[in-house]
């Protein structure tokens, strides 16, 4: 069998940790398994990098921060590379350039486009662990790229799907994917499955313990994709195409999204093509928007609301005043302290009543909503930040999620 496997950040925070890792490795590779190991930083090397790339420059080049980026990854894979070693395994460790692993161009938040197999191949024919650096890689210009934060998950993914891997491994600090992220809501529950587009919405809309595009890339690819934890042996989840109805609840789980701004556009032109025009500028920019609504029209005008990530908001506002006559807006306002609470559940399709059941809860908890989305898994409203925490635990209950 030829098995990809990821370990996060906490899995190889420090020496024991990395020993650990490198064990559970070797046992599939002595039991005469192909392994590939894809690392993220140790810890929270990455955020360090962060901190200490704005104490020269707090408005860093992308560029330069995936430069920087790049050593965090490529520290956990030499180390770890060591440590097999030293535990008598022939291991060798290679970054996205050894590889190669050819991405978009777009610095920060590239894409995977190919990955070469050839090297990988050739290692693990001479029966060596290939241990590979996650969330970077490499563009035309040959320069370093990642991912998005959380990426190495995506890199595990691709691997998996590039070597036509038999299983792939997230290994994580958390024993699964849970109903609720279980540091936020205790009375969560570790599920035995869950299917890709569950998954992926509940990726997307916070639950962070997978990148959304890992799961995309799973789904399109058909990866197996397995989350467990490093620390304990423990089964964990498993994302897959179809889960049985009798594994399945009404509802999966619960996310939350506090990395979200509201905007709002007052006085727009209630004429065809004001939308297009709005959208279609932050768009050019690569700035994503999630929840719209939009007023009914009065006396010729109305007001547009959506959401972007709080990375993009200054930009956001920024354009919107640059375009401000073309666009034909009074004024433009914003606020971020709101936060995302969404549901997610494939079971909603074939029943009426869940929306009234999720805003009946949020009533009884004095929870004010300010916008809402649907689609047919999911139902997102976005509240007060101050609210989050305790909606989220609320729902989470409202739905019959919580552990007995
Ligand atoms: P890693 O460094 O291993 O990639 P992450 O911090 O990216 O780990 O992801 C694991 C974390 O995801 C958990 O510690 C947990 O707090 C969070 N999380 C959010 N939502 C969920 C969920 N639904 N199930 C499990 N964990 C979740
Ligand atoms: N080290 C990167 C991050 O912290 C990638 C990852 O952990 O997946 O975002
Ligand atoms: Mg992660």
């Amino acid at each position: 069998m030829l098995i990809v496997k990821k370990f996060g950040g906490t899995s190889v925070a420090d020496k024991e940790r990395i020993f650990n890792v490198a064990k559970r490795c070797i046992r599939d590779y002595q039991n005469g398994n192909d392994v590939v190991v894809v690392l993220s930083a140790m810890g929270k090397y990455t955020d360090e990098l962060i901190a200490k790339a704005k104490e020269i420059n707090p408005n860093p080049s992308k560029r330069e921060m995936d430069m920087l980026f790049t050593i965090g990854e490529q520290m956990s894979v030499s180390l770890m590379a060591m440590a097999m070693d030293a535990l008598g395994v022939r291991a060798i460790s290679l970054n996205a350039f050894q590889v190669t692993m050819h991405t978009t161009s777009n610095y920060s938040n590239a894409r995977l486009k190919k990955i070469d197999t050839e090297r990988i191949r050739r290692e693990l024919d001479d029966r060596k662990i290939v241990i590979v650096t996650g969330f970077q890689g490499i563009n035309k210009y040959n320069d370093y790229t990642t991912l998005g934060r959380g990426g190495s998950d995506t890199t595990a993914v691709a691997l998996a799907a590039a070597l036509h891997a038999d299983a792939c491994e997230i290994y994580t600090d958390v024993d699964g994917v849970y109903t609720a992220d279980p540091r936020l809501v205790p009375t969560a529950r570790k599920l035995n499955a869950i299917t890709y587009d569950e998954m992926l919405d509940l990726a997307t809309l916070g639950a962070g313990v997978l990148h959304n595009r890992s799961v995309e890339m799973a789904k399109k690819y058909g990866v197996p994709l397995v989350v467990r934890s490093s620390l304990n042996e423990s089964e964990g989840t498993v994302v897959k195409e179809v889960v049985k109805k009798m594994e399945r609840m009404l509802i999966s789980g619960v996310a939350l999204d506090r990395d979200a701004d509201r905007i709002s556009v007052i006085g727009i032109k209630d004429a065809p093509g004001s939308a297009f025009k709005l959208f279609n500028t932050l768009a050019k920019k690569n700035i994503n928007v999630d929840i719209i609504i939009q007023s009914v029209g009065r006396e010729g005008t109305k007001d547009i609301s959506f959401t972007v990530a709080h990375d993009n908001l200054k930009e956001a506002i920024e354009l919107l005043k640059e375009y401000q006559e073309v666009l034909g807006f009074e004024r433009v306002d914003y606020n971020c302290e709101v936060a995302k609470l969404s549901i997610v559940g494939a079971g909603m399709m074939s029943n009426p009543g869940v929306a009234a059941k999720m805003f009946e809860c949020l009533y009884n908890e004095n929870v004010n909503i300010n916008m809402i989305a649907t689609s047919e898994i999911r139902i997102t409203v976005l509240v007060n930040s101050e609210d989050a925490v305790r909606a989220m635990n609320a729902v989470h209950g409202a739905f019959g999620l919580a552990e007995a």
